[in-house]
């Protein structure tokens, strides 16, 4: 989704998306029914917590401070492939819940997109995501975080009442 502005090397070689920490165990993705079913066969011993409504999470038993998804193969990546969670698709934007509006914010986590600037970041999501993005936020509202005052901003959608 987000090849035109992230060469999928470049995330190959970074995978800091898939670490996480104790801090941010709520970035951890989002899975939705269809696709535990898959990530059951590929890792029967996996756990899940409910992660809103419909959708579920990780259960991690971290060694240390920090861990790395259960689906990061050391020498492959992700084990799921194109087949990624919305929220892995997305990254390093991310759904949230700011006041009464879903809004698309960037993660600070992304090294890579520091070499665009913010107005060229806002006209990439309105031309090729900003629809995508708020269709599957509407229809699988569990993708949609707290907000996280950490992330910018790009675009915002007042809730429908
Ligand atoms: S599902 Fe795949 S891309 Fe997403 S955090 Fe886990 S290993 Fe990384």
């Amino acid at each position: 989704m987000l090849k035109q502005i992230l060469h999928p090397q470049t995330c190959a070689d970074c995978r800091q998306c898939c670490l996480f920490d104790c801090y941010d165990v709520w970035n951890t993705p989002v899975i939705v029914p269809e696709l535990r079913m898959k990530i059951q066969k590929l890792l029967p011993d996996a756990e899940f917590l409910s992660a809103g409504t419909e959708s579920y999470r990780f259960k991690i038993h971290p060694d240390g401070d920090s861990f790395a998804c259960p689906l990061l193969h050391p020498e492959t990546g992700c084990l799921l492939g194109e087949e990624k969670p919305f929220d892995c698709q997305i990254f390093p934007f991310r759904m949230m819940h700011l006041h009464d509006s879903t809004v698309i914010a960037i993660s600070p986590l992304c090294d890579a997109l520091t070499e665009y600037s913010l107005k060229f970041l806002l006209d990439f999501v309105k031309t090729e995501l900003a629809e995508k993005l708020f269709l599957y936020a509407e229809q699988h509202p569990d993708v949609v975080h707290v907000y996280d005052p950490l992330y910018p901003v790009l675009l915002w959608k007042p809730l429908k009442f």
